[in-house]
C-alpha cells in the first residue's frame, strides 16, 4: 500500500490551557499541528504555516521529529499566534481567554512546489477567501476536506459558500453546522450543507461521538468512553488527521472505508485527550491506534436476535 500525499494547511500556535487537572503556557498546540501529528502515524503529511521569530525550534523539531514535512512552515519576523483557554470542570464547555493573531494576520499560504501534488487535503480554520487561495495553488486532489468556525460563518458566509462549492467534505462541530445552516437540528443541518456542494459532511459532536452524512446515509461513530480525560484541546484536529490520514494511507474512498475513517478519526481524538497539548500525540505508536481502533469495534459490535 502505498500512501498519497496528505496536506494540511492552518493554525501553529503557542496554547496556555488550563483544565481542572493542570494548566501549560506556551505550549505546542494550532490546528494544522493536532492534525498532522496525528496524521503522521499512519502517512506522510505535509505542513503549510506560520510562526513567528519567538516560536521555539525544540517545538518544530517535535513534528518533525513524528516525519511531518515543514518545508511550507515560514518563520516571520513578529509574534507567534497564541491562543489561551480555560476549561469548565466537566471539560464540556471552554471560555476562549486570549486570542493573539501576531503573524498569523497576515498569513498568506504559500504551497512549496513539492507540495502541489498533493492527493489529499485538509484546510485548517482560517479565513475562506485563503482556503480558495490554496485550492488555486493545488494542482489534482482527490480529496478536500476542510473546516471553518463561527467567526467565519458570521463574517464571510458568502465566501464560505463559494469554497463549499469546491470541497469533498465539510467537517465541522455542531454548534457550527447549526449556525451555518440556520437550523437546531444536525441531521437536517447536515442535509442543508450537501445541499450546496460537498459530498459528504462530518459534524463533531465532542463526548458524543461524530457523524458522516452523504445524500443517502448516515453513520455514527461514538466517543470512546475514558475514564480519564485531562485536555480536550485539539481533539477535533486530532480526529481530522486520523481521518485524512487513513484515507490517504488507504486510498480507498468507498464507503465501507470511509467509516473505518471515521473509527481511525475517533480513535485519534480519543488518544489525544489522555494528556495535555501534544503530549499523548508525541508519543502515540502505530499498535496503539490499531488497538484503539479494535476497541471500538468490541465497543459497538451487536447481534441480532438469533445470531452469534
Ligand atoms: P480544537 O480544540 O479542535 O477546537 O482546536 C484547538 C486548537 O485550535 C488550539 O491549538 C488553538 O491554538 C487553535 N485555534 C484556536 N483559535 C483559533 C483560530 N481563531 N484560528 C485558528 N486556530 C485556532
Amino acid at each position: 500500500m502505498v500512501p498519497g500525499s496528505l496536506l494540511v494547511v492552518g493554525s501553529i500556535a503557542l496554547d496556555s490551557v488550563s483544565t481542572p487537572f493542570g494548566e501549560t503556557a506556551d505550549a505546542l498546540g494550532g490546528a494544522a499541528v493536532f492534525f498532522s501529528m496525528a496524521g503522521a502515524v499512519l502517512c506522510p503529511v505535509q505542513v503549510v504555516g506560520v510562526v513567528g521569530s519567538d516560536f521555539p525550534e525544540e517545538h518544530l523539531k517535535k513534528l518533525a521529529s513524528r516525519g511531518v514535512d515543514l518545508a511550507g512552515v515560514e518563520r516571520q519576523r513578529g509574534e507567534s499566534f497564541r491562543w489561551k483557554a480555560r476549561y469548565s470542570y466537566d471539560l464540556n464547555s471552554r471560555e476562549t481567554l486570549e486570542t493573539r493573531l501576531g503573524v498569523f494576520a497576515q498569513f498568506q499560504p504559500r504551497i512549496p512546489e513539492k507540495f502541489r501534488d498533493a492527493r489529499y487535503v485538509f484546510l485548517g480554520n482560517i479565513d475562506p477567501e485563503l482556503q480558495l487561495n490554496v485550492l488555486d495553488q493545488v494542482k489534482q486532489p482527490k480529496l478536500v476536506a476542510c473546516d471553518t468556525m463561527n467567526y467565519w460563518i458570521q463574517g464571510k458566509k458568502d465566501l464560505l459558500l463559494e469554497l463549499l462549492r469546491h470541497i469533498d467534505i465539510l467537517m465541522v462541530n455542531d454548534s457550527e453546522a447549526r449556525e451555518l445552516s440556520g437550523d437546531w437540528n444536525v441531521y437536517r443541518a447536515a442535509h442543508w450543507i450537501l445541499g450546496r456542494g460537498p459530498k459528504m459532511v462530518v459534524i463533531k459532536q465532542g463526548e458524543h461521538g461524530a457523524l458522516l452524512v452523504d445524500p443517502e446515509t448516515t453513520f455514527k461513530a461514538p466517543a470512546y468512553p475514558l475514564q480519564e480525560v485531562f485536555d480536550p484541546t485539539g481533539a477535533g484536529d486530532a480526529f481530522a488527521g486520523g481521518f485524512m490520514a487513513y484515507l490517504a494511507r488507504t486510498g480507498d474512498l468507498a464507503f465501507p472505508n470511509l467509516r473505518r475513517a471515521m473509527i481511525y478519526g475517533s480513535a485519534m481524538g480519543s488518544l489525544a485527550v489522555e494528556a495535555f497539548g501534544t503530549q499523548r500525540l508525541e508519543q502515540i505508536t502505530l499498535q496503539e491506534v490499531h488497538g484503539r481502533v479494535k476497541a471500538f469495534r468490541d465497543l459497538i459490535h451487536f447481534s441480532l436476535d438469533g445470531e452469534a
